[in-house]
């Protein structure tokens, strides 16, 4: 730290991004997330024409793209808006809607990003625990009367609220808002984009990293109001306009054109990732049904990290995460069939160490 470092962010915590590897050695990679499929040949192409025009800056306002997501999702384009990743989306929010006094309620297992966009944004948190089995009762969020932001599905932990469970918490925030983060929705969700013509206090927040193959493209995009949509352009055009760039629009567009492929992909994920649960669950290993591209599961006798630890020199990445209730946990990412079977194949022998 330089002695120049604001005393605001001395305790700052960054977010840590799982392991990249580099090198010799070949890991099957299940600790980010990812997709295992890469993008369509027309993401790929479209990216590669837009590469040659690098030299020009990228539209600003992504208006080609805001067009076509809003006839995807069926909204207007003043209702949705492109970021650099949902990850954005999410800062511009905790900047726009939170202050000292209109804190950020999330539960207590969550995202790990939300609590350092507060302790970035100085903006005060309240914090509300799971229930013992990590599901959210959505009744600790109704008539709240603070800024919401919950995972849904909710990240580690996998699990859902229902449409309607939604549907009540925003309805009963009414002077609040209340984003609803879709990373994963596209593994066995139920979207709340509809609400948002229903309600003008909702922000969906959904990411093209996860079921859309272009976590290294980094776009994400936000759903709501035109209201809310333009408060969050303001903050956008207030730090960097030229957010998502030329390259990433290209690919947005084609991605929405190739939908077909990447919902066939999810579908394969969402095969594998029953398959490999019913396996592990085969293998003494524990952790609830998810309806997302990974699993939150444990063995008992072992701590998470020794978990990572062995399942690394197995060559298989796996994400331990820590966390006071979520210690014994990783968090494992769904590949292709093939790398799940060299998962299990490794998970096989872990187990057998303290049958
Ligand atoms: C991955 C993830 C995001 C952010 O993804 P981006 O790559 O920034 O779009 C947001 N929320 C949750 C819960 C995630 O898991």
């Amino acid at each position: 730290m330089s002695r120049f470092f604001s005393q605001d962010y001395a305790t700052l915590t960054p977010y840590v991004p799982g392991e990249q590897p580099k090198g010799q050695q070949k890991f099957v990679k299940l600790n980010s997330n990812e997709s295992p499929y890469p993008p369509s040949p027309l993401v790929i192409q479209r990216a590669a024409e837009a590469a040659g025009t690098l030299n020009y800056y990228n539209d600003a306002a992504s208006r080609e793209l805001r067009q076509t997501l809003a006839d995807f999702l069926g909204v207007q384009p003043e209702n949705v808006l492109p970021t650099n990743g949902s990850d954005e989306i999410l800062y511009f929010a905790f900047l726009a809607f939170c202050d000292a006094g209109h804190p950020m309620a999330f539960p207590d297992i969550s995202y790990s990003f939300y609590p350092v966009f507060a302790k970035t944004t100085k903006i005060p948190t309240h914090i509300i625990p799971l229930k013992d089995d990590f599901s959210i009762d959505y009744r600790d969020y109704c008539g709240l009367n603070e800024n919401i932001v919950i995972a849904n599905p909710n990240a580690p932990t996998c699990q859902t609220l229902s449409l309607t469970e939604i549907e009540e918490i925003v309805r009963t925030n009414p002077d609040n808002v209340v984003i609803i983060d879709e990373a994963y929705v596209d593994f066995g969700g139920e979207s709340a984009v509809p609400l948002t013509k229903k309600y003008d206090n909702l922000l969906v927040t959904q990411t093209f990293s996860k079921s859309r193959s272009l976590a290294g493209g980094r776009l994400g995009i936000g759903i709501g109001s035109a209201e809310l949509i333009a408060d969050l352009n303001t903050l956008r055009n207030s730090f960097n306009p030229f957010n998502v760039n030329s390259v990433t629009q290209a690919a947005g567009i084609a991605a929405i054109e190739s939908n077909d492929y990447y919902m066939e992909n999810c579908r394969r994920i969402m095969d594998a990732r029953e398959w490999t649960y019913g396996e592990l669950l085969k293998l003494g290993y524990a952790g609830q049904p998810s309806k997302t591209n990974f699993l939150f599961v444990k063995k008992p006798g072992f701590s998470g990290e020794e978990l990572a630890r062995l399942f690394r020199e197995g060559g298989v990445l796996v994400r331990y995460l820590g966390g006071e209730r979520t210690a014994d946990y990783i968090r494992v990412s769904i590949g292709t069939r093939e790398e799940m079977q060299t998962f299990i194949n490794v998970a096989a022998g872990i187990a057998a160490r303290k049958g």
